[in-house]
């Protein structure tokens, strides 16, 4: 029998690419999601690929009821959660919106495991680590204080699926740290599409090259790195959206070793802004028009990953280089653009 995946926040940058993982994969796929902060481009895209309307359940998870009714109408297997605001900036200026969205809506969906007993996958980030002070960073690598409302809500969010699964019998959870997520799927059909000015890297450097910005600021080059700017693990988002189906599996197939664990999803590799914005001028054949500026608050100097307990636990490895990574996030923009 084929089991069901509900992905909350499906039409998203990082939900429509695991929906297409887990379809190819052979599951079965719930896509839920508000649009209170995408279009219905990638939800497109993802139909396009699959080669089928995938089903759309259209909701806000705060609405504990409507939450209820979707897992009565659907015999859900397990749920991966990505439904939540992630402006770092935003979660600054509206702590309240942040807390009350990104809390409640993942309460609502522990109060279902807890209900119905359930498996559920949380989309955490590598902000839980903050500043590190040993590199690469691993799962025992201390937490520090959250340094937003947003990286608040990450910690918070997985505390409540490891409180749950400890007092509830039938839960069980993940929690994926991500990296930094990049890159567009091959097809060029689904992708980032930043609201507004891209707070990002990727979606910055790709809409100055199409033209929509004038010019890149990298945030710093005195830093106490190789070249002086930041250093971030960059992970290919196929590759990132893979992870999932591996921890889906891992947790239907009854393979986890504890009830609740948590999962590093980087490529081991430190990557500088520079060296990020040389590669995408050599492999797409372009230059980009890019100055130094001052830091941006909040930036860490340095992190990435220590991927081992994936590749080993999970049997997941990232495999796309950043070349490939980047020339499918200048796909993406070029098809954006009409080009
Ligand atoms: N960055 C930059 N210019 C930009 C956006 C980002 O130089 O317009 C730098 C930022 O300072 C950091 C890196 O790119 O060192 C990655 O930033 P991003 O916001 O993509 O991810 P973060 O690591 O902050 O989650």
């Amino acid at each position: 029998m084929k089991k069901t995946v509900l992905v909350s926040g499906g039409a998203g940058f990082i939900g429509s690419h695991v929906t297409v993982e887990l379809a190819q994969a052979g599951y079965d796929v719930v896509i839920a999601d508000n649009f209170s902060n995408c279009d219905r481009t990638n939800y497109d895209g993802v139909c396009r690929i699959l080669g089928k309307k995938m089903p759309l359940v259209e909701m806000d998870f705060c609405d504990a009821k409507a939450v209820d009714k979707l897992f009565d109408d659907y015999k859900i297997d397990a749920c991966i959660h990505f439904a939540a605001y992630k402006a770092v900036g935003e979660s600054v200026a509206e702590p309240l919106m942040y807390y009350r969205n990104n809390l409640l809506s993942f309460i609502n969906i522990l109060d279902q495991a807890h209900k119905r007993g359930l498996n559920v996958l949380f989309s955490s980030s590598a902000t839980v680590y903050g500043e590190p002070e040993h590199l690469p960073v691993t799962e025992k690598s201390p937490r520090q204080p959250a340094t937003s409302p947003y990286g608040n809500t990450k910690q918070m969010c997985e505390d409540f699926l490891r409180d749950s699964v400890a007092a509830y019998p039938g839960v069980k959870g993940i929690a994926l740290r991500y990296f930094n997520p990049i890159g567009a799927h091959p097809s060029a059909l689904i992708g980032e599409l930043p609201r507004g000015v891209p707070n990002n890297l990727v979606p910055f450097i790709t809409q100055t090259a199409i033209g929509k910005r004038e010019c890149l600021s990298i945030f710093g080059n005195d830093y106490p790195t190789p070249d002086g700017t930041c250093q971030r693990d960059y992970i290919d988002i196929v590759d990132l959206a893979k992870a999932h189906v591996c921890a889906v599996a891992r947790m239907l197939d009854g393979k986890m070793k504890k009830p609740y664990e948590v999962f590093n999803v980087g490529t081991g590799r430190p990557v500088s802004v520079m060296e990020l914005v040389t590669a995408f001028e050599k492999v797409n054949g372009l230059k980009l028009n890019y100055k130094f500026a001052p830091r941006r608050a909040g930036d860490v100097t340095a992190i990435w990953a220590d991927p081992t307990l994936a590749n080993e636990d999970l049997g997941w490895k990232a495999e796309r280089s950043v070349e490939e990574t980047l020339a499918a996030a200048w796909a993406w923009e070029k098809r954006l653009a009409g080009k």
